[in-house]
């Protein structure tokens, strides 16, 4: 597989042990908030292989779509800047013609000038297909659009966070990093990390026994069918990897995603400001915030864990009036 190299490699390990109390194990976190500068998070490991497809078939423009706050929608728009591509972002919103404040990562995109086309939910659920006349669009003019699905979320973009779990095999090799862990556990939105770190764990099976997929949006059956499809894709491409021993390495647990995508509840929040308050680590509301919440609270711990952080912090940054509000709540109860 052809690979940029974009990330800063590798991410460190991390551990905290007033965040083990809190959490209820002895949990490690991979930094995968730190894989870049401002293009930082998990998306950048699936772009260093989707941005090298697209400039191998000689595209110059890149399109993409997400939320509003899309994180994904973000990293792309930096790194399409970088490489020379343009980038498209179709981006959902509840009412277009009421355009969202440009804040956090939409103050990123308006940086670089991506060209952002808000479409509604409904037009949403229509995105692959107006993703295609965007790049027939582009096409009538002579030009080569590259279409990257939401969250880059495909066969070629999961073979980043294989990549991700050799790093974990190294790092572990190296004596950063224990052996043997019981669990890799990372937020769950389009479904191409958790695929990716399950195909990752049938290659490298000394780096953890499980992996749990923490769903912010949709429900366990709607994941597990993409990660079977993902995976699948990434056999299809690399034949030596198992899309059915990974797809049996992975739990999705959705009762952690609380009211709906991008919506948390209080004790959601107050689980934030207190991770931040007991180890400076900073979660995102939408992903993070959630996957560890919820990791805190199965029903059944592991004893020694792995926390994917896949970044989110332009996404805190866009939400500080609710951020404030549980840091306000937990200065009144202090
Ligand atoms: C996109 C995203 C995720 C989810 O990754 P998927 O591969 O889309 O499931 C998790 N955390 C953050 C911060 C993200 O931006």
């Amino acid at each position: 597989m052809k690979r940029l190299a974009l990330c800063h490699t590798p991410t460190p390990v991390w551990h905290n042990r007033a965040l083990d109390a809190l959490v209820g194990c002895e949990l490690w976190v991979k930094r995968d908030d730190m894989t870049s500068g401002a293009a930082a998070g998990n998306k950048i490991r699936k772009l260093e292989y989707l941005l090298a497809d697209a400039l191998a078939q000689g595209a110059s423009v890149v399109v993409t779509c997400g939320g509003a706050q899309s994180n994904h929608a973000r990293a792309t728009a930096l790194l399409a800047r970088e490489h020379g591509l343009q980038p498209v972002l179709l981006l959902r919103t509840p009412d277009p013609s009421v355009p969202p404040p440009p804040v956090g990562n939409l103050l990123l995109d308006r940086l670089v000038g991506a060209d952002v086309r808000f479409i509604t939910p409904a037009q949403y659920r229509e995105r692959e297909r107006l993703m295609a006349e965007v790049a027939a669009e582009f096409a009538a003019r002579g030009q080569r659009a590259y279409v990257i699905p939401e969250g880059g979320s495909n066969g070629v973009g999961s073979f980043g966070y294989v990549s991700a779990v050799e790093e974990l095999a190294e790092q572990q090799a190296a004596g950063d990093l224990p052996e043997g862990l019981e669990l890799l556990a990372v937020a769950c939105g389009s479904g191409g990390t958790a695929a990716g770190i399950a195909l990752g764990l049938t290659r490298f099976p000394e780096v953890a026994a499980r992996a749990a997929a923490f769903a912010v949006c949709d429900d366990r059956v709607y994941f597990e069918q993409t990660v079977a499809r993902i995976t699948a894709e990434a056999q299809a491409l690399d034949p030596t990897l198992n899309a059915s021993d990974a797809c049996a390495l992975l739990d999705v647990h959705d009762q952690f995603k609380g009211p709906a995508y991008g919506v948390s509840t209080p004790e959601q929040l107050d689980f934030i400001v207190r991770v931040a308050r007991v180890s400076g680590l900073l979660l995102d509301p939408t992903y993070t915030g959630k996957a560890l919440f919820g990791l805190a609270h199965l029903p059944q711990k592991p004893r020694r864990a792995l926390f994917v952080h896949t970044g989110g912090l332009p996404g805190l940054l866009a939400e500080s009036e609710l951020t404030a509000a549980a840091a306000a709540r937990a200065d009144a109860g202090s």
